[in-house]
């Protein structure tokens, strides 16, 4: 019988910079659109869903943390007999992909690849193969720009020409996008909207960027990895792809599932929001319970699953 929680969340605004790549030059070369089939205009998606009911569409500020910032709602906890977790990989496809998707493929694991679309541009054979073999494709923008460092315009241009690289090589949109860095504003959310996709954050995050070591990247998300957990990795470097490898290996051991964030969110229950941000609510402790706070600190992120929608 399941355990009915109430849970408040809150709708504070914190970042943790995740760890990607040194950005790729400042002005992107227009790719040669006669080796991808792309449109000719930025595409523009109709929302794929309702917009939500209780989020105000107001812009809530970072020092704005008062109550009308919780939203409430409830959930079953004990609901579920499955364990899922998302593995999400940024900033490829690289020279790795193929071989962390063999290994995938070798033992039933899905995951979600938030591409670049430039590298998407010049791998689109490996863009193919995510997308048929089950996997979830994401948009990461054209060169991982720091979206709130430019204007309208660019960072329209960002996801809205990466969506359309994407399309023209496996025929459709994608639903989601995760924000180089995570870095997020009013505009980002504006245009995902517009286009259609979810911003996805994530709930774990072993910085396997900065220390590109496979032993310290596996303990960290095996030690902190529970049902609903969205695993940051980037299978750009070689030590992240083989931990990710190893990860799937103890978790499946363990009984977890390892599917798509659009699978895990419709398990979860998140209706999934075009232009709603996602993300990891930190909690004080495995004992504490579920209420989450802005009190972000390294040492409890990933205590919480993602279950917290934000709205610009
Ligand atoms: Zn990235």
């Amino acid at each position: 019988m399941g355990k009915i929680i109430l849970i408040s969340i809150l709708f504070g605004f914190l970042i943790s910079l995740t760890g990607c790549e040194g950005e790729p030059p400042a002005i992107p070369p227009q790719p040669a659109r006669a080796a991808v089939t792309t449109p000719t205009t930025a595409p523009s998606l109709p929302l794929p869903t309702s917009p939500p009911t209780t989020a105000s569409a107001a812009y809530i500020s970072e020092s704005n943390s008062n109550s009308n910032n919780y939203m409430t709602f409830e959930y079953e906890e004990n609901r579920e007999p499955r364990k899922l977790i998302a593995l999400t990989f940024d900033d490829g496809p690289a020279i790795y992909t193929p071989y962390l998707l063999d290994a995938l493929k070798e033992r039933g694991a899905r995951a979600t690849f938030f591409l670049i679309g430039r590298y998407a541009h010049s791998r689109p054979q490996t863009v193919l193969r995510i997308l048929r073999e089950g996997h979830e494709i994401g948009n990461h923008t054209y060169n991982h720009r720091n979206l709130v460092m430019i204007d309208y315009e660019y960072a329209r241009w960002q996801m809205a020409y990466t969506n359309a690289i994407l399309r023209g090589i496996t025929g459709e949109y994608p639903a989601i996008m995760r924000p180089p860095f995570g870095i997020h504003n009013e505009q980002t959310a504006d245009i995902a909207r517009d286009l259609g996709m979810s911003l996805i954050l994530w709930s774990i995050d072993p910085q396997d960027w900065y220390h590109r070591d496979t032993d310290i990247t596996r303990e960290h998300v095996l030690a902190r990895a529970r049902h609903g957990s969205v695993i940051l990795l980037h299978d750009i470097h070689k030590p992240s792809v083989i931990a990710a490898i190893q990860i799937v290996d103890e978790l499946m051991s363990l009984g977890y599932e390892f599917v798509t964030v659009s699978e895990l969110f419709e398990y979860m229950g998140h209706e999934m929001v075009a232009g709603a941000v996602y993300r990891e609510p930190p909690r004080p402790s495995e004992d504490s319970a579920p209420v989450c706070t802005d009190d972000y600190n390294e040492d409890t992120a990933g205590e919480c699953y993602v279950r917290q929608y934000y709205e610009y």
